[in-house]
């Protein structure tokens, strides 16, 4: 017989933390929790493999499952001293979903199931509280109606608002038991009506519908969408927990609560968090009513904190917190409910934080001792460290403010205003930068959420939907800005007499909570110490290098002070373009003579030296890679009249020349044309200047240092060992001549790019001639698919979308194909050469998963943008650390 169901609390407990992909995130840090005698009402947890049969099986449970549940309820009821369905004295239970990763797609949470028509009146006589009772019913018939029914919760929304008019009342507490008791049977009509068919009394019938509901959750759109985002597998399935209820709601010694050990925002050791009281679990985070802080210390003037409120039940919690951190060594988000001033846990996790709070706590709790500096290096996203590295608003910009809101998520971002999702996607989808303005979000909204810049909303708190998932997503976000007014309809967004129509511009400061008018100029972050701190750990532990794909002084410095360790990737072409030698450059193109384009080169030769000059006094004492002349040719070419004419002015010739000129160089397919190499081997004369630039430059930075630079010399687009073979005697022949002429030597090394399948499959005899390789796997992408670099953009994103292929393969490498033949190459490359120093130095050099791979694969460094630098330094450190599956931030 498979076992299905677990049982925890009351002394009984079947699971351990360590069983989340069984028993779900929830159900196994419930076990954990009662297991380490923490406060937890009993209940019992359905595992996953019950979801992942029940799909298989065609919806349907498995035989022995009912049984299951009946004994592990019977446990609960043993426990609590209560029956379920008892008229007089009724156990209640929650119902609610837990998947083994947090998934904000599934809220589906039922509480108080059990009531009926006669349960709420035994509930009543029990506890000596027909208002409880009745509120407590009538959120069961909400809850229940909505998630399990499908009835829309707006309808009932309306029936309170009804309720509350009539009884000229503003809180939902303000009622009394016959309100409630009123709002009780509209709810049941509005479900009769609804459905067709009465509310269920059976309160087997509730139960089982209520698990049918989680389960069916999984599949549901918004679930679905997060698990795209994600990549989680559909295949890992839902678990359920059935917990006995605690009543937050029994008075006014009852309150109920979500809290974090530390600060999330911030990342800031203190407790953290917002209560309720008299309430129920979805009023903290549904934002209806005004949640009060937990500890004095942070209680503004009229808020009445938790501390203060009901002082045992807070040092109760505090105890909790030191446990919970101690035991799990990571912040810990919770919930807890107080019923009549005793205090249970209901959930514990890992805390979603933001960037700078996940950096911030990895360091400080490396510091306390509560966890190792290898660990604390596991503890950060490498990609999260991008929002550390991104703008903030300019204090000294001019500004108009619009409002203000909750600082909910850190960053700022300018864009237009949006005010649905599928807005937000579809314009972000054309390269829009885009504010999502919502009165509130809902998992609905997850995938305009991800496609905005930023996320503006005017209700609910540091804990409402839109404030949690925005932190996790890293997106700036300004939450419950009460002051603006959203108005879908009109497509308006108006405060203090401003107005702001959908497509304009606001900017969203999500540190300060503040909404602007227009856009605010930006500032570069300031990086904090435990920045420093944690890049420093990472280095100790990483094997590969980092080096930065760089070609100007601006980049090379920018490069240095993230930490590059010299340049991987010189794209010699980006130095080109500038205006003083562009002219000189076309020269060399359009001339057809040999003659006319070494007096073009020649006129280039100073300019490039001085840019050699300049890369390796940057760069002292650190390798760089200076990779040759590589772009089609025709992206020289002159356009327009002015262009033209000034060419042929130059060249003492006539437009229609170069025009014909023009014609005879123009492509069919320029990324596969005649580039790369191939202009190295028709034209030996520009690498051999770009070399001569490259020694005379390296001889004076000799000579005025003292301390030689090594320049790498790189050949592109080799598929042929002929090709670096001509090329490499080129650069060689240049060497010796420039030694000869300066009467200096200095060391220097010719490698190649592995960008070609051909080069691939051959890297063996390529390594004969080549004293590195350096993988670019931007073409090697574009080879082996046989996808356009230039093209891909416009059917990838559905390519992605239909699952077709996980990711974008130009943003992480294809492990599968691309990656094989990087692998393939660097076996074969030294199997000829031993110690053949290997890099990569395509876009994915700066990509987490793309770096694990080259850990793996064996490279020498890997070689990104210079802001994706810290990046790749963290993400190399964790490749050799071993990956962690479980990453928070
Ligand atoms: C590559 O192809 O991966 C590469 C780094 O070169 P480029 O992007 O300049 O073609
Ligand atoms: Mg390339």
């Amino acid at each position: 017989m498979s076992k299905w169901v677990y049982s925890f609390g009351a002394g009984h407990n079947e699971g351990r933390a360590e069983m989340k992909n069984l028993l779900g995130g929830k159900g196994a840090n419930l076990a954990e929790m009662a297991s380490i005698g923490l406060p937890v009402p009993p209940g019992f947890t359905i595992s996953t493999e019950v979801c992942t049969a029940f799909y298989d099986n065609h919806r349907k449970y498995p035989d022995d499952l009912k049984g299951q549940v009946d004994a592990a309820l019977k446990l609960i009821e043993k426990a609590i001293g209560l029956n379920f369905g008892d008229k007089s004295h009724p156990l209640l239970v929650s119902v609610r979903s837990g998947a083994r990763v947090s998934m904000p797609g599934m809220m589906d949470t039922v509480l108080n199931l059990g009531l009926n028509d006669e349960t709420v009146e035994g509930l009543a006589k029990a506890a000596d509280d027909p208002r409880f009772a009745w509120d407590s019913y009538r959120r069961f018939i909400q809850m229940y109606g909505s998630v399990v029914l499908g009835v829309d919760h707006h309808r009932f929304e309306e029936i309170i608002e009804h309720a509350k008019l009539d009884a000229n009342v503003v809180e939902d507490t303000a009622l009394s038991a016959q309100n409630w008791r009123e709002v009780a049977a509209g709810y049941k009509d509005l479900v009769h009506q609804e459905t067709g068919k009465p509310f269920p009394q059976d309160p087997q019938e509730q139960l089982w519908g209520a698990i049918g509901a989680v389960f069916g959750s999984w599949m549901n759109h918004r679930a679905i969408t997060y698990r795209r985002l994600h990549d989680i597998p559909a295949a890992w399935g839902t678990a359920v927990n059935v917990q006995a209820m605690v009543y937050g709601n029994m008075g006014e010694d009852c309150a109920t609560g979500v809290c974090f050990t530390r600060d999330p925002s911030t990342g800031e050791n203190m407790f953290y968090g917002e209560y309720l009281v008299n309430a129920q679990g979805e009023d903290v985070v549904a934002g209806i009513r005004t949640p009060q802080p937990l500890s004095i210390g942070v209680a503004k003037p009229g808020e009445i904190p938790l501390e203060k409120a009901m002082p045992a039940a807070y040092a109760e919690l505090m105890d909790v917190r030191a446990k919970l951190e101690a035991h799990y060594k990571d912040m810990q988000d919770m919930e807890f409910t107080v019923q009549q001033k005793k205090l249970y846990m209901l959930q514990t996790r890992n805390g979603k934080r933001t960037a700078v709070a996940s950096l911030r706590m990895a360091v400080e709790m490396a510091h306390e001792g509560l966890i190792d500096e290898a660990e604390a290096v596991m503890r950060v996203n490498p990609s999260s460290l991008d929002q550390l590295l991104h703008p903030m608003l300019d204090p000294k910009a001019p500004r108009i403010l619009l409002g203000k809101g909750l600082p909910a998520s850190p960053g700022a971002a300018s864009g237009s205003v949006v005010f649905s999702a599928d807005e937000a996607e579809s314009r972000a989808a054309k390269g829009e930068a885009v504010i999502l303005c919502r009165v509130e979000t809902s998992p609905e909204d997850i995938h305009g959420m991800h496609a905005a810049q930023g996320i503006l909303t005017t209700r609910g708190g540091m804990t409402s939907h839109a404030a949690v998932v925005a932190r996790g997503m890293g997106r700036p976000c300004v939450a419950g800005a009460g002051g603006i007014n959203v108005d879908y309809n009109s497509q308006v967004l108006s405060a203090g007499g401003k107005h702001i129509r959908a497509g304009e511009i606001i900017t969203l400061d999500g540190a300060t909570g503040e909404v602007f008018v227009g856009p605010v100029a930006m500032i570069e972050p300031a990086v904090s110490g435990d920045f420093g701190t944690l890049m420093k750990w990472a280095d100790k532990h990483r094997r590969m290098g980092v080096r930065a794909n760089a070609e100007t002084p601006v980049d090379a410095e920018t490069a240095r002070k993230f930490g590059a360790e010299g340049i991987g990737l010189c794209r010699t072409e980006h130095m080109f373009f500038d205006p003083e030698r562009i002219l000189a450059v076309r020269q060399m193109i359009i001339s057809n003579t040999e003659a006319g384009r070494r007096a073009a080169l020649a006129r280039l030769l100073p300019f490039q030296r001085e840019d050699f000059h300049q890369l390796f006094t940057i760069m002292a004492g650190l390798p760089v890679t200076v990779r040759l002349l590589d772009p089609p040719l025709h992206e020289f070419l002159p356009h327009g009249e002015h262009e033209l004419q000034e060419v042929a002015d130059s060249l003492g010739t006539d437009v229609a020349s170069i025009r014909k000129r023009n014609d005879e160089l123009a492509e069919a397919n320029p990324m596969l044309g005649h580039r790369g190499c191939r202009l190295g081997v028709t034209y030996p004369e520009i690498y051999e200047m770009q070399a001569r630039a490259i020694f005379e430059g390296a001889i004076i930075v000799a000579k005025e240092t003292g301390n030689a630079p090594h320049p790498e010399i790189m050949i592109p687009l080799v598929g042929m060992k002929k090709e670096l073979e001509i090329t490499r005697a080129q650069v060689d022949k240049i060497a010796a001549e420039v030694f000869a002429e300066t009467g200096t030597t200095i060391e220097y090394s010719v490698g190649t790019m592995i960008e070609l399948p051909r080069a691939a499959l051959l890297a063996d005899q390529i390594a004969e001639s080549a004293d590195f390789f350096s993988f670019g796997t931007n073409d090697l992408t574009q080879t082996v698919f046989g996808l356009s670099r230039d093209d891909a953009g416009k059917f990838l994103p559905q390519y992605v979308e239909a699952g077709i292929l996980p990711k974008d393969p130009f943003v992480s490498i294809d492990i599968e194909g691309v990656g094989a033949m990087v692998r393939m190459a660097a076996v074969k490359g030294r199997a000829t050469k031993n110690h053949l120093k290997m890099g990569i130095c395509g876009e994915h050099g700066g990509d987490p998963a793309s770096i694990a791979f080259c850990d793996q694969v064996g490279l020498d460094y890997v070689s990104c943008s210079p802001f994706r630098v810290p990046v790749a330094r963290l993400a190399a450190a964790q490749a050799a650390l071993g990956a962690a599956n479980d990453r928070t931030a």
